[in-house]
């Protein structure tokens, strides 16, 4: 087929099983399905591989079969130096980041030291089939340098920040506002944009406990200024609540805080949003701010369930994140199984709360009104809300097409379309049952069994990226 004027031309098909999501609860698939890739990196065309095939004769084929092709998967929210410091248990979020996390971060000073972290962290990501990655440096601007520059190198997709925190800080950690704002704006002036685009800047504010008023609310005009992301974290656990109350008495909540300074937006990435009070949640619909759901590190830092009923009722913008280090993996596989338990962890909860309430409703029925009495306090406990129960697909939606919106990268990245980056991760299935499974049921297994081992190649922009990129099978 002739390539039309201004596209790249087509110079590889990759074929395999195809497997893309369309909705929370739809998926494209194409057993014998096949990629046509373009000089520039791009999908150009999608399809049943005999057609294409017939459309791009005399072209090298890479043939995955029996193996599955799946868009790249995009974490939403990990910080590069505590893959170093990942998976100690034992402690709550505030303590936790005293005793692990902030030790781990100061070491970041060395620039060397953070390049080999960065180094290791994007060669695992990318041997997981992680192809896009929003995340948080440390304060050191050499050591974010470092980052981006083992991102560049990598190949992958990434936004990346250097933290921001000016109080409450240790002393190695804490920095002088004007000089945390003049560093981040010329690293943003340095990165933003850069690699051909695959990579970007994201101004990154620890979270409220850590940064002033002025820190924040200058924050939120460079990032707009310059067009870059923002990420910060939001709600994760009780002691964070109230020490943030007590530090912006005059805030009507913790997501008042943010927008207060001006950081709420279509361009900002809230991580966690577990205590949040309906107000709150109707802000960050209005503002289409962004979450990044955390679920495996909710439960390893114990600070509670995620409740994707909020969000989905209001039209919030949901991707996935692994956390790490609070999360204990760098998987994307293993934050969808996750993220598929904490919903079930939630509907037991609500369920369990449910009963416990209905066995008072006799004695709220012989109170005046008071089955109206009931039915407001079902509702406050939010009994009544549809529970979202996370099925896989759901999960690997999230994974990809949510996070790919939550980065404003939904044309370019997220799915197996034509026009789209090639993107792409090839994961052995497990072996075929007696039956043949239904597409979903086959991503079921994919999603709960994929270990890494399971994953044969990382492509970006289709070139074959981490430390299996030597390993693709000769060509026929
Ligand atoms: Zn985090």
């Amino acid at each position: 087929m002739a390539t039309p004027p201004g596209q790249a031309a087509v110079t590889r098909l990759h074929r395999g099983r195809l497997l893309s999501p369309t909705a929370p609860d739809r998926l494209s698939h194409v057993a014998d399905g096949c990629l046509a890739v373009d000089a520039s990196g791009r999908i150009a065309a999608v399809g049943d591989f005999p057609t294409l095939a017939g459309q791009f004769p005399d072209l090298p084929i890479t043939d995955w079969r029996p193996a599955a092709i799946l868009p790249g998967l995009i974490d939403l929210h990990a910080h590069i130096p505590q893959y170093a410091a990942m998976a100690l248990d034992g402690y709550d979020l505030l303590p936790w980041l005293q005793r692990f996390i902030y030790p781990t971060e100061a070491a970041f000073a060395d620039p060397d030291h953070a390049l080999a972290v960065s180094r290791r962290f994007f060669s695992a990501a990318l041997a997981r089939g992680t192809t896009t990655a929003l995340l948080y440096a440390t304060v050191h601007a050499e050591g974010t340098r470092m980052a981006f520059r083992a991102a560049e190198e990598a190949g992958v997709r990434a936004a990346i920040g250097k933290v921001m925190m000016d109080r409450n800080s240790p002393p190695e950690l804490c920095e002088d506002t004007r000089e945390s704002l003049r560093a981040s704006e010329a690293l943003c002036a340095q990165w933003h944009g850069a690699a051909e685009g695959r990579l970007r800047y994201a101004f990154t504010p620890r979270f409220a406990i850590t940064c002033s008023p002025e820190l924040m609310g200058e924050t939120a005009k460079l990032a707009e200024e310059h067009g870059a992301l923002i990420q910060t974290h939001l709600a994760e656990n009780p002691d964070e609540l109230a020490a943030v109350g007590r530090m912006f008495p005059s805030a009507p909540h913790y997501t008042g805080v943010y927008a207060e300074a001006g950081l709420l937006g279509p361009r900002t990435v809230m991580a966690h949003c577990l205590y949040l009070a309906p107000a709150e949640w109707d802000l960050l619909a209005e503002t289409t701010t962004r979450i990044a759901h955390c679920a495996s590190s909710n439960f390893f830092l114990r600070s509670g369930v995620f409740d994707l009923a909020q969000a989905r009722t209001r039209g919030i913008t949901v991707g996935l994140g692994t956390d790490v280090g609070a999360g204990p993996s760098l998987s994307m596989f293993d934050e969808m199984q996750s993220a598929c338990f904490a919903s079930r962890a939630r509907h037991a909860t609500e369920r369990a709360a449910g009963d416990r309430l209905a066995a008072f409703r006799s004695e709220f029925a012989a109170l005046p009104e008071g089955e109206a009495l009931f039915g407001r306090v079902a509702a406050r406990l939010g009994l009544q809300d549809a529970v979202t129960l996370v099925s896989p697909l759901h999960a690997f939606y999230m994974a990809t097409v949510g996070s790919a919106q939550a980065l404003g990268l939904e044309r370019e990245i997220g799915k197996l379309e034509a026009g789209t980056w090639a993107d792409f991760v090839v994961v052995q299935p497990p072996p075929p049952e007696a039956r043949e499974l239904t597409p979903a049921e086959l991503l079921s297994q994919i999603v709960y069994r994929t270990d890494p081992s399971a994953i044969l190649a990382t492509y970006v922009a289709g070139a074959p990226r981490g430390p299996r990129a030597g390993g693709v099978p000769p060509l026929p």
